[in-house]
């Protein structure tokens, strides 16, 4: 895979440089009487990779899908682009107000998840051109033309005919990341994208990511792999319970955390 800025987020309609591609302010959420977000801050500038680390539970995949409106939250705001997700209700009853906006963010912020989330009855071309065929509405020409230079993109431009079933977990990984791409975002969101894989298949499905963020790309990931966050974010989000217990630039949080909290959680899992 090769870095390739042409093919970076779109130019066009881009908004001032310096607005966020992702911006939530006091972030909370609940699943009936659980509070699981509990006043999350997060800016995702453009160009800027984010890693969202934790342990189990602290809260990382559901801030994820709030950031694209898979999840409803009760309370604080979402901004995309500088577009204030529109909401009506409260409390429990918080839903965004507005399919238009909400299909506009959910498709300009693809999700990559850990369980590659292929739909086998389909080949992998198909599935790369499905969402901007049936969802975008784009020529099926032009859109296929865009899948395959995708799934050249992550290494595996040989498997467009194969069936997901064929695949490895890393070539299936890498391919659910060209249907991401495929949709042009401005922002790609990571669910633990490595965590499903063996280890030595792990590493291809990371070199990926490396690419991605080399060629500037704006990208929110959880992960369990302290090394690649180490490697490849601006800055890291340590959730605990919730809560941002710390976060930083990934030298300072990963060579010298502050809270004992991240240290416990850093000793254990590095
Ligand atoms: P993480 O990704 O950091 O492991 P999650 O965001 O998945 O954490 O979960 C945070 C908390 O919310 C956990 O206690 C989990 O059990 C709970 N939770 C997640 N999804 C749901 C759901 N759909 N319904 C009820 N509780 C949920
Ligand atoms: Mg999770």
């Amino acid at each position: 895979m090769t870095a390739d800025r042409t093919t970076a987020a779109p130019a066009q309609n881009s908004p001032a440089a310096d607005v966020p591609v992702i911006e939530i302010r006091d972030l909370h959420k609940a699943y009936g009487q659980l509070e699981v977000l509990k006043g999350v801050d997060l800016r995702a500038p453009k160009g800027n990779v984010i890693s969202l680390i934790g342990s189990s539970g602290s809260g990382k995949s559901t801030l994820l899908r709030c950031c694209n409106l898979l999840e409803d939250s009760q309370q604080g705001e979402i901004l995309f682009e500088g577009e204030a997700v529109h909401w009506k209700g409260t409390g429990l009853n918080r839903h965004p107000a507005d399919k238009a906006q909400v299909l506009r963010i959910r498709t300009n912020l693809s999700m990559v998840f850990q369980q590659f989330n292929l739909w086998s009855h389909l080949t992998i071309l198909q599935n790369v051109m499905e969402a901007p065929v049936t969802v975008l509405k784009r020529d099926p020409k032009e859109v296929e033309e865009k899948a395959r230079h995708y799934l050249a993109k992550v290494g595996i431009a040989d498997k467009a005919d194969a069936w997901p079933a064929m695949l490895s977990g890393g070539q299936q990984q890498r391919a659910a990341i060209a249907r991401a791409l495929c949709m042009e975002p401005r922002a790609l969101l990571f669910d633990e994208p490595t965590s499903a894989l063996d280890p030595e298949l792990e590493q291809e499905v990371v070199k990926v990511i490396k690419a991605l963020a080399e060629e500037g790309r704006t990208m929110i990931i959880v992960t369990h792999d302290m090394k690649m966050a180490n490697d490849v974010s601006d800055h890291v989000i340590f959730l605990h319970q919730g809560r941002i217990e710390e976060q930083g630039a990934p030298a300072d949080l990963f060579g010298n955390p502050q809270t004992e909290r991240l240290r416990g959680f850093l000793s254990a899992t590095m």
